[in-house]
């Protein structure tokens, strides 16, 4: 048998062979491994520079190219990040920047860089609230027709070749419907509802009815074939910081002194609105108060959580919560909020945060829905008509948490709902 040497690195007990000793100096692996690491890192803490690709530029154009720019990965290079966000520089963009913009958008189309040129897009649509009808026609051209919301707006003669797709293109045909749901012109109204009382043939392909793509865009027919918004268009965000003020319209995550008869835990109140006050007009909710309330570690697990509301502030669990069969107490994880949040005093665009992807700050009263996931407006429990969506949290913006909590209401019914996605 070979003799074992001890490795010289102070400290460690590990033995090593010979062969290894000759190899290493003397020192076992781990500590040969960990000695070319902290090698490694101090030559790159040495080394290292700090580098600014914004330096000299001062068009936003050329700033946002840079921004949207896939970046090379290189340990020795620490890329300085611009001073505003993305979000920011699109708000601000003139009408010829913008055009700018989609013109580069149509170039990355022509280049196969479609990734690219889907963000820029997506900004331009979501940010700028712009219309983009070159950067569609580009993308129709290489038969793109993701995500929907890009044809949010879009002209006739777009909606026509889409419909035109729809019944031979069968690879396209879930993107070509939820373009179509998002374009929601009234012709497309008339097609859906035509659909929805005689189903097309190639509707069997679908995992799910033509006319339930319209819930992707925010809307839905009612028994008349008519159009129904299930947001309202008026939206004002929530900003995450670490003082309380009490003078807002809606106040984030607060108390109610109420206990969930499943888990016994807290029931939050996610969104305390004052009706009074003139900035929550276009509820259009007569009344004082509404607490939009829930278990939210019940609605996280096991779905749709649905609480009897008033106009003056009361709020209780619903008889139509079921316990779930599965239910068990033992599953919950409390994380305790980091951040406040707080509204905007000025509202926004009302798709500033539609697409997830996008990746900014979601909470938000009024305004079109972040699904991070498909579109799922609850049914109300009591009427069966689909409830419409007033405000949802983002747990990324409390802090220590991910996901979205969405709210709704059936004004009639006096009834609200808390639904939860996440990734
Ligand atoms: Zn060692
Ligand atoms: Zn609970
Ligand atoms: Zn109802």
């Amino acid at each position: 048998m070979t003799e074992r040497l001890p490795c010289q690195t102070e400290g460690c007990v590990a033995t090593i062979l010979p062969a290894t000793a000759a190899k290493t100096g003397g020192i076992c692996m781990p500590c040969q491994q960990k000695k070319l690491r902290l090698e490694k890192e101090d030559y790159i803490a040495r080394n290292r520079r700090f580098v600014d690709p914004y330096k000299d530029v001062t068009e936003p154009v050329e700033i946002l190219k840079i921004m949207h720019t896939p970046k090379k990965h290189d340990p020795l290079e620490v890329l300085l990040s611009y001073p505003k966000s993305e979000q920011e520089l699109y708000h601000n963009l003139t009408p010829k920047e913008v055009a700018q913009m989609e013109a580069y958008a149509v170039q990355l189309i022509e280049e196969g860089e479609l990734d690219q040129a889907e963000e820029i897009l997506l900004s331009l649509v979501c940010f700028a609230q712009a219309t983009i009808h070159l950067g569609l026609d580009a993308l129709i051209q290489k038969e793109c027709f993701y995500p929907g919301i890009l044809f949010k707006d879009a002209l006739p003669s777009t909606r026509n070749k889409i419909m035109e797709r729809i019944h031979h293109d069968k690879e396209n045909r879930n993107h070509l419907l939820s373009a179509l749901a998002w374009i929601g012109d009234e012709e497309i109204v008339c097609q859906f509802d035509s659909w929805a009382k005689s189903t097309p043939h190639w509707a069997s392909e679908l995992y799910v009815s033509p006319e339930s793509y319209t819930h992707e865009a925010g809307w839905e027919l009612d028994d008349e074939g008519n159009k129904i918004t299930l947001f309202y268009s008026v939206r004002y965000a929530f900003k995450a910081e670490d003082q309380f003020t009490e003078n807002k319209a809606v106040l984030a995550l607060k108390d109610s002194n109420h206990t969930c008869p499943w888990c016994d835990g807290p029931i939050e109140v996610l969104f305390d609105c004052n009706l009074l006050d003139p900035v929550l007009q276009f509820l259009n909710l007569e009344g004082e108060r509404l607490r939009l309330a829930a278990c939210m570690r019940c609605a996280a697990y096991y779905g749709v959580q649905f609480m009897e509301i008033d106009y003056q502030g009361h709020l209780s669990w619903s008889s139509y919560n079921q316990l779930p069969k599965h239910f068990s107490r033992e599953i919950y994880e409390d994380t305790e909020p980091v951040h406040l949040l707080h509204m905007a005093d000025q509202p926004s665009g009302s798709y500033e945060a539609s697409y997830w992807a996008l990746e900014v700050p979601a909470t938000q009263i009024g305004g079109h829905p972040t699904w991070i996931q498909d579109a799922e407006y609850p049914s109300c429990p009591s009427c069966a008509q689909t409830m419409v969506f007033i405000a949802q949290l983002d747990m990324e913006q409390v802090g220590n948490s991910e996901g979205i909590y969405y709210t709704f209401l059936c004004r009639s019914c006096q009834l609200s709902a808390t639904s939860f996605q996440q990734t």
